[in-house]
């Protein structure tokens, strides 16, 4: 509150609130609300105006002020700018900062318990918190190993397009949609000298992030995600198990027989067991593999094969790359047709999967981001539109996160 003068304190008994009389220092040149360029006077405007600030304790606290409008040369007739808020909005720069803070640190709870303001409100803040940043700084400068990756918001019927950094671990775009006019505006905003300048780009298999990397940046190595390519690979895997699944099941139809049910139940619990690293098993989901190999050995063929391709992305580099060929030409003998089908896509894919193995770029990286964004995208929800829940997501997880105003 530098640039501004206390004239009054009241307590106002309505609201309930300590309401601060203020104005701008003497001698403050009248500015544009909406572009700080100096303009002169035009009228009083809407007369005196209120903005929620820092509570002080238990009470809430507003700021008052004369809002005069000013004749901006390209804005005309515009409210005139204040020290202490955004233009056109009823919270102080400090409060928005603090709620802003507040949204990367807790739980939604927490926010909107702690701050007496809306959910949607937080969304709100958090946009304009973020614009704010974004017209400060440049997220896409220094770009070299960059990660492209698809995310599903509103269960699953909306998508996010987000782009990664591989060296500084930031979350550096986003927007929403999955296409390829999305992922060329991430281009249009780079640049073609600093998408020059971009050696490696990791994504899933999508033919859309793949047409737009070869027009965009050609001269990129393409490597595939390890994350997503052993994504595949549970996903073959729970193919193999919904199958055992419904044959125990059908088992029981016919025979009408408890033995069988048992077995259909526990098949269906071994799920977890199945997907887990072996390194993370508990002892009753090791017990549970154990059975699985004795009693049906096919579903623990489906499990190894999964293992076997997951340890090609532990051992990297030419071991790796030398697993993947035994893996190869185990599953293309497996008889399991979900890993027949597998073996396929990874023959097909090889040259980019070859590249991640050689590039060694953090599957951990993109794993851990997109498990953070997937959780943003819960908390966000609740706001309005994807914009508040990009922005959520790129003061959580990008390079320059809000800061708690009054603190250096
Ligand atoms: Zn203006």
């Amino acid at each position: 509150m530098a640039r501004a003068v206390i004239e009054a304190v009241v307590f106002d008994e309505d609201d309930e609130a300590i309401v601060v009389s203020v104005r701008p220092r003497k001698g403050a040149q009248r500015r544009c609300g909406r572009c700080g360029r100096r303009a002169p006077w035009f009228d009083r405007g809407e007369g005196r105006r209120r903005w929620r600030a820092l509570d002080v304790g238990t009470l809430r606290v507003l700021l008052e002020a004369d809002a005069p409008r000013v004749n901006c040369r390209v804005h005309g007739p515009t409210v005139v700018q204040v020290p202490w808020a955004r233009h056109g909005v009823g919270h102080t720069r400090d409060f928005d900062d603090t709620v802003a803070w507040l949204a990367t640190q807790c739980s939604k709870t927490a926010v909107v318990e702690l701050m007496r303001v809306a959910w949607r409100t937080v969304g709100a803040i958090v946009a304009r918190v973020s614009a704010d940043i974004d017209a400060r700084v440049d997220r896409l400068a220094g770009l070299r190993r960059i990660g492209i990756d698809e995310i599903s918001y509103k269960r699953g019927h909306r998508y996010l397009t987000v782009v990664v950094d591989h060296d500084s671990g930031a979350l550096v775009w986003a927007a929403a949609g999955r296409d390829e006019a999305t992922l060329r505006r991430f281009f249009d905003a780079l640049g073609t000298d600093r998408a020059a300048a971009i050696t490696h780009v990791s994504a899933d298999a999508a033919d859309w992030i793949a047409t737009v990397v070869a027009e965009r940046c050609p001269n990129a190595i393409r490597c595939a995600d390890a994350f997503h390519v052993v994504a595949w690979a549970t996903d073959a895997l729970d193919e193999v198990r919904r199958q055992a699944w419904n044959e125990a099941r059908g088992a029981v139809d016919r025979r009408r027989a408890g033995r069988a049910t048992g077995h259909a139940r526990a098949l269906k619990r071994a799920r977890y067991a199945l997907w887990k690293n072996p390194e993370n098993l508990t002892d009753r989901q090791r017990a549970k593999l154990e059975w699985i190999a004795k009693t049906d050995p096919r579903l623990h063929r489906a499990y190894l094969l999964k293992e076997g391709l997951r340890l090609a992305f532990v051992l990297k580099g030419n071991p790796g790359k030398e697993a993947l060929d035994r893996w190869i030409s185990w599953a293309r003998r497996c008889r399991i047709p979900a890993f027949v089908k597998l073996q396929q896509r990874i023959v097909k894919h090889r040259a980019a999967i070859d590249a991640a193995l050689d590039s060694g770029l953090s599957n951990a990286l993109i794993e851990s981001t997109n498990t953070k964004i997937r959780l943003i995208t819960r908390i966000a929800f609740g706001f309005h539109g994807p914009q508040p829940l990009i922005a959520l997501a790129m003061l959580s997880l990008g390079s320059h996160p809000p800061e708690l105003p009054g603190r250096n």
